[in-house]
């Protein structure tokens, strides 16, 4: 259906992020396609984990296994808007999420009065009018920490079924963010871990009851002693993609983790963070505190610790 119908038809899994969109006339289509065929169990391996795309966040976040082997992914899982939305949004609608943007997450009127912009209806960019291109924000919470465990998802297309890393499922392009086929379904996501892997994902918003990331860090750590063997730290909402810290990782591995080396790789990860004028809070503010969630996401993830909000000052 999807491949027949093209730009008129979307898939909705839980809806969560999809339904307010459509109110908003963000997407104008004239058919859904329901994914609730979608299969709903966790599997568990040694050292992997496969979850069906139409598990809800909700299970996500407090089965077992995940909580045990991939404690980043179950935090993530449980830090996504609010419980309601939880036990309705999928991990696969989760990955696919929408880029975000204040001037495109507006009703109609809203942006009919302030003039369309080039993800809808327009043909500028609000915020960086002379750019070429759209600077929505990935805001997807548990898409960095699938990536930072190394997460491969299965596509199911209408020809084929192929397997690609989670990191290759997306594009540094607010409006053609994902890099999958527009009609490929997501149907499973593996994660993987070497045995003794600890990970956390540390996440900055305004109300810790429901919004969305306006920062966010994912780590995946093996250590061998106090040694870093492998280390993975991905960025949410500070691009239009997860962002790899690469320099922090290179950093890392080898490094024995004290706080100098979680201080510099805080440093060094925050460096390639860009946020613009299009989320909430100031932006200045957001690219100081990636450091911030990048250091607490590393003590958390080597000490393994519970929790992960980052209580912004006042609170
Ligand atoms: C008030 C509010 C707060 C929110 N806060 C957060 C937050 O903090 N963090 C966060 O990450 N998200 C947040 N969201 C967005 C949303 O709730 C979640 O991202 C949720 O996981 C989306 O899953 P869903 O199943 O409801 O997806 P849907 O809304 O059904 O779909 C979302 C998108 O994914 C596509 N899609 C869904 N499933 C698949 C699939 N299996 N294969 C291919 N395409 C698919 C749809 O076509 C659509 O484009 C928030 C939403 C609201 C309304
Ligand atoms: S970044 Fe620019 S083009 Fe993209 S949604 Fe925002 S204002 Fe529109």
């Amino acid at each position: 259906m999807a491949a027949e119908l093209g730009p008129r038809a979307m898939f909705v899994a839980g809806g969560t992020d999809l339904f307010p969109k459509l109110k908003r006339r963000q997407f104008e289509i004239d058919t859904l396609i329901g994914l609730d065929f979608l299969e709903r169990g966790i599997r568990n391996g040694s050292s992997e984990c496969a979850i069906d795309a139409g598990v809800t966040l909700s299970d996500a976040a407090h089965d077992a296994h995940l909580n045990s082997g991939f404690a980043g992914y179950a935090q993530a899982a449980g830090l996504v808007s609010s419980p309601p939305l939880r036990n309705a949004g999928t991990i696969g609608g989760n990955l696919c999420v929408d880029t975000r943007c204040n001037y495109y997450d507006m009703t109609y009127e809203w942006r009919k009065a302030a003039g369309f912009c080039l993800k809808k209806d327009g043909d500028i960019c609000l915020v960086a009018p002379s750019s070429p291109r759209c600077w929505a924000v990935s805001s997807s919470d548990t898409a960095p920490m699938a990536i930072a465990l190394e997460g491969m998802v299965t596509l199911v297309g209408p020809e084929d079924e192929r397997e690609v890393p989670v990191s290759a499922l997306y594009r540094d392009d607010g409006i053609d963010y994902m890099a999958k086929q527009p009609a490929e379904v997501v149907t499973r996501l593996r994660l993987r871990a070497a045995p003794g892997t600890r990970s956390a994902y540390v996440k900055l918003r305004r109300r810790g009851s429901i919004d969305f990331p306006i920062a966010g860090a994912a780590v995946a750590l093996e250590l061998d002693g106090d040694t870093v063997a492998r280390c993975r730290i991905v960025l949410s909402a500070v691009a239009s993609h997860p962002l790899e810290a690469e320099a922090a990782q290179a950093f890392l591995n080898g490094k024995r983790l004290d706080g100098d080396a979680i201080r510099e790789a805080a440093e060094l990860a925050a460096k390639p963070a860009k946020p613009l004028d299009n989320a909430d809070l100031s932006h200045f503010w957001r690219k100081r505190m990636v450091r911030v969630v990048v250091e607490q996401a590393l003590e958390r993830a080597a000490t393994e610790r519970t929790g992960s909000v980052v209580k912004l000052s006042g609170q």
